[in-house]
C-alpha cells in the first residue's frame, strides 16, 4: 500500500481515538497536509489519497505547486507572510493561518478586494509568549479582531497557535486550552463578525492533545509525508 495512505490511516484513526477521549465528532477535525518539506509529486500523491487541505509555509516554493494542483485542493499559508508576498498568496489560498498584525490585514484585505475574493484568516496567537514565535499576545487578541472584523474583505476563520516543542506533548495541553479559552472569550462578547469558529492547533508531535482540546484543523507534515519535525 501507498506509504502516504498508510500513514494517514494512521493519522485518522489516533484522531478518531482522540476525538473519543474528548466526546468530540471526527467530522469536526481537518486534516492539513503539509507540504512544505516536499516536492510538487509528493503534493499530488498526498492529493490523491484523498487529502484535499494543503499548508504550505513559503509562496516561492508554493506557487509553483500551486500552478500545477492548485485546483485540486484548498490551500492554506501558514507560515510568516511578509507584505510584499501578499500578492503571491491572496487568490491562490484560501486561509492565511498566521495574520499577526494588522498591515498584514490591510494589505490581506486590499488584495482580496482587488480580486474580488475574501481572505479566510485566523489569528495567530503567541500562547507560550516564546521570543522565537510570532503571534499576538494573548491579551491583544480581542482588540485585533475586533479592528480586522471592520475588514470587509478579510473573513475572520478562527485562532491559531504553534506549541513550544517539548518531548512529551502532554506539557502542551495548557497551551491549547488556554487558545480555546480565548475563543470563546470572544465569541461571548457576541458579536456575530467574531464568531470564530475555528482553532488551528495541533502539528505532528501533539496533534493528538491537540484534538483532544479543541483543534478543528491539525497541520500536519512529518507524520505523513516524512522529512524533518517543523521547526518551532
Ligand atoms: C512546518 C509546520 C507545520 C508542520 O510541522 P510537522 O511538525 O512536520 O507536522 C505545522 N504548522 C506550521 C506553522 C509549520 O510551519
Amino acid at each position: 500500500m501507498d506509504e502516504i495512505k498508510e500513514r494517514l490511516d494512521q493519522v485518522r484513526e489516533n484522531i478518531q481515538k482522540a476525538c473519543g477521549r474528548a466526546g468530540r465528532n471526527p467530522a469536526e477535525v481537518n486534516v492539513i497536509a503539509v507540504t512544505k518539506y516536499v516536492d510538487v509529486e509528493t503534493t499530488r500523491r498526498v492529493l490523491d489519497v484523498g487529502l484535499t487541505d494543503i499548508g504550505e509555509s513559503r509562496a516561492q516554493e508554493a506557487v509553483p505547486k500551486w500552478e500545477e494542483l492548485g485546483e485540486r485542493g484548498a490551500w492554506h499559508f501558514i507560515g510568516h507572510l511578509q507584505r510584499n508576498k501578499v500578492k503571491a498568496v491572496v487568490g491562490r489560498f484560501t486561509y492565511v493561518h498566521s495574520l499577526d498584525r494588522y498591515s498584514l490585514a490591510r494589505e490581506l484585505n486590499n488584495r482580496s478586494e482587488a480580486l474580488g475574493q475574501p481572505t479566510r484568516c485566523f489569528i495567530q496567537v503567541n500562547v507560550a509568549g516564546e521570543e522565537s514565535k510570532r503571534g499576538l499576545k494573548p491579551e491583544e487578541v480581542i482588540d485585533f479582531a475586533r479592528e480586522a472584523a471592520e475588514l470587509p474583505w478579510l473573513q475572520l476563520a478562527g485562532l491559531m497557535t504553534m506549541a513550544p516543542f517539548t518531548e512529551d506533548p502532554e506539557e502542551v495541553r495548557p497551551v491549547f486550552r488556554q487558545l480555546r479559552g480565548l475563543q470563546q472569550e470572544i465569541r461571548k462578547l457576541g458579536d456575530s463578525r467574531l464568531n470564530l469558529p475555528h482553532l488551528s492547533m495541533g502539528m505532528s508531535r501533539d496533534y493528538t492533545v491537540a484534538v483532544e482540546e479543541g483543534a478543528t484543523f491539525v497541520r500536519l507534515g512529518s507524520v505523513l509525508v516524512g522529512g524533518p519535525p517543523g521547526r518551532r
